[in-house]
């Protein structure tokens, strides 16, 4: 099996005894390296076979392969020195496998240089236990530096003590914290450093900890010029060999944020307590105009309980009409960060359509951006109302409801610029007044002028108007009457009806009036001379001894 000139004795125990592959390679004339021998361990790990005995490495492997072998080979055929060298080769399973070959010179009797021996060892596991090495001191070097700026950078005191609660050691922070320097702190135990109330509950979550319980927990702690310092503890058990060997201890600085969350709790009562108590409704709403926030009061102004129905689309109680405009007002309020302020109609679940005021701004954050639009809706009911009143009582006389002077003249102007065919008005006047005030005081006085009013309005037709000028003057205008003898029917109609005896109160009165009766049969005639004219037929009458009616002619 063995050719060429590997005819030795210790050939079988090349060939079977070593674990190794061992290669004998002749060095040509030519200076080219030719498989002389290889072993039992070579057939079988990179399934060589003896043919390549007598072949050149370029015959036997890849170029790339038969370079690498040749240029080693060649340094030893160079130096006369032996040769060592790494390279992979894949072996019979299809691994790669790492090699290591030691290459040797062999000469012959006559000291020339004949052959050169290799013998490649299998170091796969060898590296692989060396990378290993290196992964792992590599992670404890890193975990040695994570660990060394998590604790001395850590902007939390963390300190070190032993079982019995003394302490080793401490970051900056820890001396930052408890304003001790970390020389004053070692040695001592870390009780000493708890506020005294809260001794007792220290000692629990340090006992609570230590049996694998680890939470952050509540405590007060006193710094070195006695100021108590809220915190939040954690302690974490130092594990040595599963033995614990001493405890880590966090500790978190917690007064920034107890301020603000006190500041935050405080804010959020203070609303509440105003939202849940105020008339108007308030609403809060994203861009996207969905309801953030209702008040209660929405149940009282709206008739519905927001809780319970919080999927609504956006203004789904505004009226059709009133919506695009309140659309409008929102969004134009937000791009303009301006507040807004829109009366409309919203249904009410009882009362059906009402009228509400809402009043919009928007809440901006701290870059500007649009947080939510914060609106109060208020009922109107009750100001519409009031403004109603307020119109009714500009046109109307509040002691008796009946029309007022500007109403009488804003109307008799209308009637005498429509140019109908004539107009009749009569000037009233009560006469002597003044003795029923002065008699029977003023309240009387007031009551007679309400049952004046009324028997007046009584007496006329329902399209003729009665109005008050003031005092114990009154006018009644006669739309349709046109002529002096239908305008004295009216007059002594009014006559009689203030014949029936007055029982005012206690009192038992008569009383009577004086009338001026004023025809427009004149164009153009002005609404003030109009007035005029009946004023001085009223005085006329009051001159001719009172309760009669005179007629102005012209
Ligand atoms: P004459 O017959 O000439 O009209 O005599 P008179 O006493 O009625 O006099 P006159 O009409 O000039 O006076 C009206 C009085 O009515 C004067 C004022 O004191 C009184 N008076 C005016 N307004 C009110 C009112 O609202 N209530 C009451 N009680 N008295 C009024
Ligand atoms: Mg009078």
């Amino acid at each position: 099996m063995v050719k060429e000139s590997m005819q030795l004795p210790f050939v079988k125990v090349l060939m079977e005894g070593i674990q190794e592959m061992v290669f004998v390679m002749r060095v040509g004339e030519d200076a080219n390296f030719y498989y002389a021998f290889i072993n039992k361990a070579v057939m079988d790990t990179i399934q060589l076979d003896p043919q390549v005995i007598g072949r050149t490495f370029r015959e036997v492997h890849d170029l790339e392969k038969a370079i690498l072998l040749e240029q080693q080979y060649a340094k030893v055929l160079k130096t006369g020195e032996p040769v060592t060298f790494e390279s992979n080769f894949t072996n019979i399973n299809g691994e790669v496998r790492n090699g290591k070959s030691t290459l040797t010179p062999l000469f012959d009797e006559g000291g020339s240089f004949t052959h050169i021996t290799s013998i490649t060892q299998d170091i796969t596991k060898e590296k692989i236990a060396e990378t290993d090495r290196d992964v792992n001191r590599n992670r404890l070097v890193k975990a040695e530096s994570q660990y060394r700026s998590l604790f001395y950078k850590n902007s939390d005191a963390i300190f070190t003590m032993d079982l019995h609660g003394h302490i080793l050691g401490g970051n900056k922070t820890t001396e930052k914290l408890s304003k001790y320097c970390i020389g004053e702190l070692i040695g001592r135990n870390c009780i000493e450093f708890v506020d005294l109330k809260d001794r007792e509950r220290a000692n629990k979550y340090f006992t609570q900890s230590i049996n694998g319980d680890l939470k952050d927990y509540r405590l007060n702690l006193i710094d070195k010029t006695g100021e108590s310092i809220g915190c939040l503890v954690n302690f974490i058990p130092i594990h040595l060999h599963n033995i614990i060997s001493g405890i880590y201890v966090i500790v978190k600085d917690m007064r920034e944020l107890d301020k603000l969350v006190s500041k935050y709790d405080e804010s959020e009562q203070i609303f509440r307590i105003i939202t849940e108590n105020v008339h108007d409704v308030i609403i809060m709403m994203n861009h996207n105009k969905e309801y953030l926030y209702v008040s209660p009061s929405s149940k009282e102004v709206f008739g519905f309980d927001y809780e319970k129905n919080s999927k609504h689309v956006p203004f789904f109680n505004i009226h059709r009409d009133d919506v695009n405009l309140l659309d409008n007002r929102f969004d134009h309020s937000i791009h303009h960060a301006k507040p807004f302020q829109v009366q409309l109609r919203a249904l009410h679940q009882e009362k059906g359509w009402i009228w509400i005021e809402i009043k919009g701004s928007p809440v901006y954050g701290d870059e500007q951006q649009f947080q939510f639009m914060v609106m109060t809706a208020r009922d109107m009911t009750l100001q519409k109302e009031y403004e109603k009143n307020l119109e009714y009582f500009a046109y109307h006389d509040s002691l008796t409801g009946l029309p007022n002077r500007r109403f009488l003249s804003d109307r008799l102007s209308e009637l005498l610029e429509e140019k109908q065919s004539g107009i009749t008005i009569i000037f009233l006047d009560i006469d002597d007044f003044k003795c029923i005030n002065d008699e029977w005081g003023h309240e009387i006085g007031d009551l007679v002028i309400q049952e004046f009013s009324k028997r007046l309005a009584e007496a006329i037709d329902t399209h003729d108007i009665a109005a008050r000028l003031g005092g114990d003057e009154f006018i009644v205008m006669l739309p349709f009457v046109d002529n002096e003898e239908e305008a004295i029917e009216v007059a002594n109609k009014i006559q009689r009806a203030m014949e029936t005896p007055w029982h005012v109160e206690h009192a038992e009165l008569t009383i009577t009036t004086s009338m001026g009766i004023a025809l427009s049969k004149q164009e153009d005639i002005s609404e003030s001379v109009m007035l005029k004219n009946a004023d001085f037929a009223m005085y006329e009458a009051k001159r001719a001894g009172k309760n009669l009616y005179r007629v102005k002619r012209f």
